[in-house]
């Protein structure tokens, strides 16, 4: 394929802004060469500047369940923007998406709008700490809850796939407040609670992990999670930015049958517009100002274009529950496809799957964790990026990012993509 254009366009992008792009994981260092740039969407696909055309495995990192330019959520958009696009006021789009969210996930009673996944953790975290009045958290390494001070220790995603996991600018008083535990090792989190005693606000996780590729959790260990946090009196967030309204209609709480206290939100909720929520109950969400102390706010948050967008979507998952099921089918039916290629080869592969999220590691042992992850062959996967983008199919250019599948993918999509690996695989 020729990416001459891009690569043009990358180079006058790179003279006034830096490396390029606007959030690091585009800019292709992980895998080599220039970044693609999107002309347009439509459904699964990816039409480039240069002319070619797509299979997307990203959707934007995950808010396109529905695929691109989805007509209810285009068309809501459309007719809200032409009434104006910010208000700094109240509207009542946001009592609706608001009422709808609350009614589709367990255990949440009141919602707050925020702009992106990055605010809604951290501001998760802080009403977790005003709650509790502690201050240390627990976060696992390889999860990533966007950029905010606190999680960049050890976190997943970009920041580990440029190398640098404790980001120069956090403070040493902000890092010592963060504790870093092991995914799926629960002695792990209770020696961490007890070396601590009182002085856990709250643990924050991914339920599951989707920045160090895909990682479910353990058989067990969610629950195990919230047993040490009813002991100790320490909050459980839900970081669910990725698998909210994605791996079912209320979320890991749903499909895991487990409970969070804080639960927050990104990617689907606003059908692809900035948008990010955190809930819980009400006990907890009215100490938020103005009810409550803790203060959290936003000129844009509520923002009617990303609440039209954020309700088109979530009315459609409610109405259709069914996508979960369908999604999770195709999800398997990739997984399987791909599991027949390369276990045809010597080529060492893992190929973790929850609901419509996977990813593979290049890896001689099952990956569970951020340490196995990380002992993952790159250079193969940069070899299978590559040969994958070459056959017309997009992944994430790192291998420590999930792939999301979005509902407009076709069997016929996913058999070419089944292709696409066992050619790529004979030159790995
Ligand atoms: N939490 C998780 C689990 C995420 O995957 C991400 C982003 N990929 C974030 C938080 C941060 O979200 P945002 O990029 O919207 O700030």
């Amino acid at each position: 394929m020729i990416y001459k254009r891009s690569s043009a366009l990358f180079a006058e992008a790179q003279k006034v802004i830096p490396g390029g792009v606007n959030s690091p994981v585009r800019a292709f260092k992980a895998v080599g060469g220039d970044p693609i740039f999107v002309e347009k969407a439509k459904g699964a696909y990816l039409y480039d500047v240069d002319g070619n055309k797509l299979i997307d495995y990203i959707n934007s990192w995950g808010p396109m369940i529905l695929g691109h330019a989805h007509k209810p959520v285009v068309d809501a958009v459309i007719e809200k923007a032409q009434k104006g696009t910010s208000f700094g006021m109240p509207t009542q789009i946001e009592t609706e998406i608001a009422a709808l969210a609350v009614s589709m996930v367990p255990n949440i009673d009141k919602i707050r709008f925020v702009n992106s996944g990055t605010e809604a953790c951290m501001s998760a975290v802080r009403l977790a700490r005003g709650y509790t009045g502690k201050d240390k958290i627990i976060k696992f390494a390889g999860c990533y809850h966007g950029h905010s001070d606190s999680f960049l220790i050890q976190a997943g995603s970009g920041a580990v796939t440029f190398g640098t996991p404790n980001s120069p600018g956090v403070t040493k008083g902000t890092a010592k407040d963060t504790l870093l535990a092991r995914y799926n090792d629960i002695e792990n989190v209770a020696a961490l609670i007890a070396e601590n005693k009182n002085e856990i606000a709250c643990i924050i996780i991914e339920p599951v992990a989707g920045n160090m590729g895909c990682i479910p959790p353990a058989e067990g260990f969610l629950e195990a999670l919230r047993k040490l946090c009813d002991a100790h009196n320490i909050l459980l967030i839900f970081d669910e930015v990725m698998t909210g309204f994605r791996l079912a209609k209320g979320g890991a709480q749903e499909l895991f049958n487990v409970a969070a206290d804080i639960v927050t939100f990104g990617k689907v909720i606003g059908g692809g517009l900035p948008v990010g929520a955190f809930a819980a109950r009400s006990e907890i969400m009215n100490h938020l100002a103005p009810l409550g102390p803790v203060y959290q706010a936003g000129t844009l948050s509520g923002n009617p274009l990303a609440m039209a967008a954020g309700l088109a979507m979530l009315k459609e998952l409610n109405e259709n529950p069914g996508i979960f099921e369908s999604l999770a089918a195709k999800t398997e039916y990739l997984h399987k496809g791909m599991d027949a290629v390369f276990s045809e080869t010597e080529i060492p592969y893992t190929i973790n799957r929850v609901g419509s999220m996977i990813s593979i590691h290049f890896s001689e042992t099952s990956v569970t964790d951020f340490d196995t992850a990380a002992l993952a062959n790159n250079d193969s996967f940069k070899t299978f990026f590559h040969g994958l983008l070459e056959e017309g199919v997009y992944i994430a250019p790192s291998a420590f990012e999930t792939w999301f599948l979005c509902e407009s993918l076709t069997y016929d999509d996913l058999d070419a993509t089944i292709e696409a690996c066992r050619k790529v695989s004979k030159n790995m």
